[in-house]
């Protein structure tokens, strides 16, 4: 069993889908990253920031859930970095609304002493500053560091987001973002690309299609779980590489390999966040419904053709 680092935003969300539409609840990157990490029972903690109008109820739910959140700063009569986005009709595009960084802006991270020399360093979304300062504070060298990031910071920071990208062996975004960062329409060209900036592995996610794990000129694809309601998207990214993330420090096992089992379990995990509001579906998720759809992910993609 590693132990797993995690690293990204912690926010107010307010989201708008076909369905209906949200107050400001828990959202941002690291908490659907810790709360899908946690189904695997390892030891996690989150690197963020908040203000001081971020609810304790929501820190308790991290900590409850066997996060360490001793490095979540939380800063006096700061405000706590806010997100909006609205889903179109298909819910497989939303428009930001508003993304307002609040205390994120000039946030400097510090990474517990304990967890200096985790195995497994998960990069969520936020500044590409914190990523690399978080690197950087790393005493032994991690065996597997993963990065998750965005449109948001490819379109304003791009210098430091190529400097991260360089350091990392895994990268995961989503087929819009991984074509807007290599310009290349193809995503096996893309991915191609994006092997020669650093990460020798790279995971595109191509939302309700499924996922495709790159690596040394070979191709996994795991399928989404066709489902009958897709209720909120928000945060499917960031669930599908808590789940990657937390599998790996599990398995102790970065070989090509077990990363695919870890996309499915990504994938798995993502199916259920986008049932229900924010981080409400993850946070009510029991051990045996997450066996019993994995098995259905299984019979999903098995088969057995005679190549003679
Ligand atoms: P996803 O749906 O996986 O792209 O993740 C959505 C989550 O990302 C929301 O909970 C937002 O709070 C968070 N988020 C949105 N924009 C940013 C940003 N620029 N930096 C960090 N986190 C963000």
């Amino acid at each position: 069993m590693g132990k797993l680092l995690i690293v990204g935003s912690v926010a107010f969300d307010a989201i708008e889908t076909p369905f209906g539409k949200t107050d400001k609840i828990l959202g941002g990157a690291a908490p659907f990253i810790g709360l899908a990490a946690s189904k695997f029972n390892v030891e996690s903690a989150i690197v963020s920031v908040v203000g001081d109008d971020f609810p304790q109820k929501y820190l308790d739910l991290l900590a409850e859930n066997n996060i360490d959140i001793s490095a979540i700063e939380v800063v006096e009569g700061g405000k706590t970095f806010f997100w909006s986005g609205k889903y179109h009709n298909d819910l497989n595009s939303r428009d930001t609304l508003e993304t307002q960084l609040n205390v994120l802006a000039d946030f400097n991270p510090k990474v517990p002493e304990n967890f200096k020399d985790a195995e497994i360093v998960m990069l969520g979304n936020l500044n590409p500053s914190v990523q690399l300062s978080v690197i950087e504070q790393m005493e032994v060298k991690p065996k597997l560091i993963v990065l998750d990031t965005m449109n948001f910071w490819m379109d304003s920071f791009l210098e430091d987001l190529m400097e991260v990208i360089a350091k990392v062996d895994v990268i995961t975004i989503n087929d819009e973002e991984a074509r807007q960062l290599s310009g290349e329409y193809s995503l096996v060209k893309a991915a191609a690309k994006i092997h020669t900036m650093g990460p020798k592995y790279v995971v595109i996610k191509k939302g309700e299609h499924g996922a495709l794990l790159f690596h040394n000129g070979n191709v996994f694809f795991a399928p989404a779980l066709p489902l009958e309601e897709v209720f909120d998207p928000t945060g499917a990214g960031d669930t599908f590489a808590g789940g990657f993330s937390g599998y790996l420090a599990k398995t102790d096992d970065y070989s090509f390999e077990n990363m695919k089992n870890a996309v499915i379990h990504g994938s798995n995990l993502a199916s259920f966040n986008v049932e229900k509001f924010g981080t409400k579906r993850l946070q009510n998720l029991s051990h045996d419904e997450v066996f019993k759809r994995l098995k259905q992910f299984k019979s999903l993609t098995q088969f057995d053709i005679k190549l003679t």
